[in-house]
């Protein structure tokens, strides 16, 4: 049978040795060219494409990148988003992210050519940035800078336990728990007060020769509300309990935000006593993901020196991000908190003008909304916020694009929340409005 598709389907490394795919085999590597080369023979040899297509569908069908994760525009008014990443990176973190990619000084001194101390850049930024601090540390997350404070404290102190209040044994996401974390390296709980009130009579009496340090961890996604009371860490730590005082502030605020006055925020942990404070680099500092430590100098040193930190060290691209954010432009979460919701609703204005005119009138409304901080902090607050509402059907549309756009489903409307979109990113938010809408029409 001359016309079986299966015999006119070219081969493997014919279509491979074509000069269209030289510039994608070396970006990509050889192996994702090959495996879209394989799924498309599998096509023509169906019949559901012609040989002399198939050069072209293989093109079509590469990926952008090397990697399966890929670009999505956050409309959904939570600026700290965690299924989409946390915190949006800067410019300049992004650039300080690609020059440390290479070979770097990450641990070297170029002036003598001897060994440097590890991120020393990125650790005098962080000083700098919290000058309250005796010294400083950075590990891979929040949790890792709270496991290190366990595991170290409780050498340290010879104590094993933790005093945590009840109200305050908080659940951080995906099923983790900051008790669990805490009795995984090997401290003991000593839970004290109940699930809506505690008072420091509660934390001193359980204080003891066994005592390691006492816990204050923020509850940074949820709040409870009534008859309610806890210990402030100006409290604790001034009660004379003897012990050090450690706050997990959790969102990464290094000093006050005018925004979100019940966030707790670093330099006032520290300057209310706390012995030391542990957070996230990706929440509201709007960072990578990294965990901090800012503190007694002699605590943060024992943590340094603690064995388990070097299973929780930072790699270059952290530290050189991390020093980027501190001492760089205004990273896209801080901007994001300082928008205005007068310009917000002008850009959305805007966005519904050129959606009627393009798209036809009655898609598109402009509308006041209130926008989160997130996962990340801040739980309750609402951030005033505007945005677009469109049709329902849009959603899955945009969010299966070539820029997946995630909004947010409301009473039966999408809404494309502009608080956590940047400016520059209209456009593109447009353009994604415009293809969902014809492909909606074609389906
Ligand atoms: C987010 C959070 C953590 C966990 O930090 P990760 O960076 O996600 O590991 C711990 N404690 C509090 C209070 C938090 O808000």
């Amino acid at each position: 049978m001359p016309d079986d598709p299966r015999r006119r389907t070219p081969r493997t490394d014919a279509v491979l040795a074509d000069a269209r795919l030289d510039e994608p085999t070396r970006r990509l590597g050889p192996a994702l060219v090959k495996r879209a080369v394989a799924e498309v023979l599998q096509r023509c040899r169906e019949g559901a494409l012609a040989p002399d297509e198939v050069v072209e569908a293989v093109l079509g069908s590469l990926p952008a990148g090397a990697t399966s994760l890929r670009r999505v525009l956050n409309a959904t008014g939570v600026v700290v988003h965690t299924n989409l990443g946390r915190a949006p990176l800067s410019p300049a973190a992004v650039d300080a992210v690609a020059v440390a990619a290479g070979a770097t000084d990450v641990e070297l001194d170029l002036g003598t050519g001897r060994r440097g101390r590890r991120g020393a850049g990125t650790l005098a930024a962080l000083a700098a940035a919290v000058p309250v601090a005796g010294g400083v540390h950075v590990v891979n997350n929040g949790a890792a800078a709270l496991a290190l404070a366990a595991c170290a404290l409780t050498s340290a102190t010879g104590g094993r336990e933790v005093v945590v209040s009840r109200g305050e044994l908080v659940e951080i996401g995906d099923g983790f728990r900051i008790p669990d974390l805490l009795e995984s390296v090997g401290a003991r709980l000593r839970e004290v007060g109940t699930t809506n009130r505690v008072r420091l009579r509660d934390y001193a009496d359980a204080v003891g020769p066994d005592t390691a340090f006492v816990l204050k961890v923020h509850p940074s996604n949820f709040r409870v509300e009534g008859f309610t009371s806890s210990v402030p860490v100006s409290v604790l730590s001034r009660a004379g309990l003897e012990v050090p005082v450690v706050a997990d502030i959790g969102s990464g605020l290094l000093a006050p935000h005018p925004r979100l006055p019940g966030e707790p925020d670093a330099a006032s942990a520290l300057r209310a006593g706390a012995d030391l404070v542990t957070a996230s680099g990706d929440k509201l500092l709007g960072g990578p993901q990294c965990g901090l430590l800012l503190g007694r100098g002699d605590l943060v040193d024992a943590l340094r020196r603690h064995p388990f930190a070097r299973a929780l060290r930072v790699d270059k691209l952290t530290l050189a991000a991390l020093e980027a954010t501190l001492t760089g432009p205004v990273p896209p979460v801080p901007g994001a908190l300082a928008r205005r919701p007068d310009d917000l609703l002008a850009r959305a204005r805007r966005l519904a003008d050129k959606i009627a005119a393009e798209i036809g009138d009655g898609v598109a409304r402009a509308v006041t909304t209130g926008g989160a901080v997130g996962g990340g902090g801040a739980p309750g607050v609402v951030l005033p916020s505007a945005g677009v509402s469109l049709p329902e059907d849009l959603a899955a549309p945009l969010r299966t694009g070539p820029v997946p756009v995630v909004g947010r489903v409301t009473g039966g409307r999408l809404l494309l929340d502009l608080l956590s979109v940047a400016e520059e990113d209209d456009d593109l938010l447009l353009d994604a409005v415009r293809r969902a809408h014809q492909r909606l029409g074609e389906g």
